[in-house]
């Protein structure tokens, strides 16, 4: 598996259960588990995801709410911001993770979840994006619960409907600023999502993981070693090591007469 998506997985399981020994025990145990699956790389961190948030939900790191306003939201709800923030997972990855049949879902109860980690939690003093008061003619719907707004930064539109928007916006300040006040939201967001300063004691999380993971796997698939990594452990036996002393030293005496 790439130290990337480890790395990812890393990233989700702190997202959940914030303090770093225990998200990297659960991580390393659900990575084992779900490596038995011989899923894809990109679905095995769907999956192993599936499972951490199922884990988180049923027992919640309760003192973790006390630390930090992130950790006071649902752990599907860190999930969804850190994907969306950190990881700029796709909606349709997310919704895999989820179960969820379509993106509308996904959208509104992203941007309720943004909503109540900015302005319930946080309480920022920003001002809350609202759409234009009037729609202009050629202003697109705006819709309040997921708005297209959130599409845009998301980067989830069409090239089409991106092409339009970038030429409306040139030309309507009302949708502009809206823009503009969502945009300042997400950054507020994305810069109060406390994984993201862990970012060192992180990487060294993912190593560690990364390297059992990798240990487990060539115990459970020899095959999938390489020569190199066999010849290495052969040779870090005990025995082979005395073997080989035993018979250098025989070798010595056996030229020398
Ligand atoms: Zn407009």
């Amino acid at each position: 598996m790439d130290i990337e998506l480890i790395r990812s997985l890393t990233r989700i399981s702190r997202s959940l259960y914030g303090d770093l020994d225990r998200s990297v025990a659960i991580s390393e145990d659900t990575l084992t588990s779900v490596s038995l699956l011989r899923l894809s790389e990109e679905r095995t961190l769907e999956r192993a995801s599936k499972v951490l948030i199922e884990r988180a939900e049923r027992n919640p790191p309760r003192l973790l709410a006390l630390q930090h306003p992130f950790y006071r939201l649902a752990p599907i709800e860190r999930f969804l911001l850190a994907t969306l923030h950190i990881e700029k997972w796709p909606y349709e990855k997310i919704c895999r993770v989820l179960n969820l049949q379509d993106t509308k879902l996904l959208q509104s109860w992203a941007w309720s979840t943004r909503m109540k980690f900015a302005f319930q939690e946080l309480e920022t003093d920003l001002v809350y994006p609202r759409g234009p008061a009037k729609l202009g003619h050629s202003c697109p719907e705006y819709n309040a619960s997921s708005p297209w707004t959130q599409r845009l930064l998301d980067d989830e539109l069409s090239k089409q409907d991106r092409l339009f928007l970038q030429n409306h916006l040139m030309a309507c300040t009302d949708c502009r600023k809206s823009l503009e006040l969502t945009r300042k939201l997400f950054f507020k967001i994305e810069s109060l999502i406390p994984v993201k300063d862990a970012h060192q004691e992180t990487e060294n999380a993912a190593a560690r993981i990364f390297e059992n993971w990798k240990a487990g796997e060539s115990a459970f698939r020899p095959i999938k070693t390489t020569f190199a990594e066999s010849v290495v452990k052969f040779m870090a036996i005990p025995h082979i090591q005395f073997g080989l002393a035993a018979f250098a030293v025989f070798l010595f005496y056996w030229i020398k007469h």
